[in-house]
């Protein structure tokens, strides 16, 4: 299942040169020595899994820690924009620092325009998240934007349509799976967190390890749970448990049960 070209997309949002309580903080030298175990990935012959990087949000360590470790690295990534936040936010880049990005070669996606979670958007306020996010993206950086991360990896059938007929071709969930090559319309992602060891994210590779196959049952057990609870519940008790504000949580909630201790 997982024999090459399968493809790993990985899921981060904010780095920090210190640990952090918050899940969804990476420490920047667990991310340079992350970035170095996926060079010698992508270099295995025989190839295995191949590891992509992504980030959400737009916050502005992206573009003050992870890019000079990947440009260094000659590393292309993919940043995905919350557009309302752009500038107006506070630890969020501006769009000097996108222009900056784009012009380095990364490639720079929409993540919603104010990071509402797109299955409780009206029609209204979906082609905001999704039309205008994109056009005022590719306005202020000269390029287009064809691929969009769900906030909160939220979705339904009604939300693909609408990301679909906005101009995306490629639409980022956090469902955590390989991807074959070429990529289908939706690509899943394993959200990285600041708990996850070295050794445990290097097993993500190795299929024999059952590590991936592992994550993909619990989201399969979380996914229910959403459904079962409601977003609303569900985004309250993430919350409480990782010491996070709910509107940037884009990936699983982690439970104390998480695989990355018992490695
Ligand atoms: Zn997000």
């Amino acid at each position: 299942m997982t024999r090459p070209p399968y493809r790993l997309y990985l899921l981060y949002h904010e780095l920090r040169p210190s640990r952090s309580e918050y899940s969804y903080v990476v420490e920047t030298d667990q991310f340079e020595k992350q970035v170095d175990l996926f060079l010698e990935l992508r270099k295995r012959h025989p190839p295995g899994l191949f590891p992509e990087i992504t980030f959400d949000d737009g916050h502005v360590s992206n573009f003050e820690f992870a890019l000079p470790i990947l440009q260094s690295r000659a590393i292309k990534a993919w940043f995905f924009i919350t557009t309302g936040w752009t500038g107006q936010r506070p630890g969020y880049m501006g769009w000097q620092e996108l222009r900056e990005l784009q012009q380095a070669g990364q490639q720079i996606g929409a993540h919603g325009w104010s990071h509402a979670l797109l299955t409780h958007c009206d029609p209204a306020q979906l082609h905001k998240e999704l039309v205008e996010a994109r056009l005022t993206l590719e306005d202020k950086l000269g390029v287009p934007v064809t691929g969009m991360s769900l906030p909160g990896g939220r979705s339904n059938q009604r939300v693909l349509d609408a990301c679909r007929e906005a101009g995306y071709t490629k639409v980022f969930t956090s469902v955590p799976k390989p991807e074959p090559q070429p990529t289908g319309t939706t690509i899943g992602r394993l959200n990285i967190r600041g708990d996850m060891t070295l050794e445990w994210i290097a097993k993500l590779f190795e299929p024999e390890s059952g590590v991936l196959s592992s994550l993909k049952r619990q989201h399969h057990i979380k996914a229910t749970a959403k459904t079962l609870l409601g977003d609303r519940l569900y985004e309250k008790l993430w919350a409480l448990l990782n010491q996070q504000e709910p509107d940037t949580n884009d990936g699983e909630a982690a439970t104390h049960e998480d695989p990355a201790h018992h490695q």
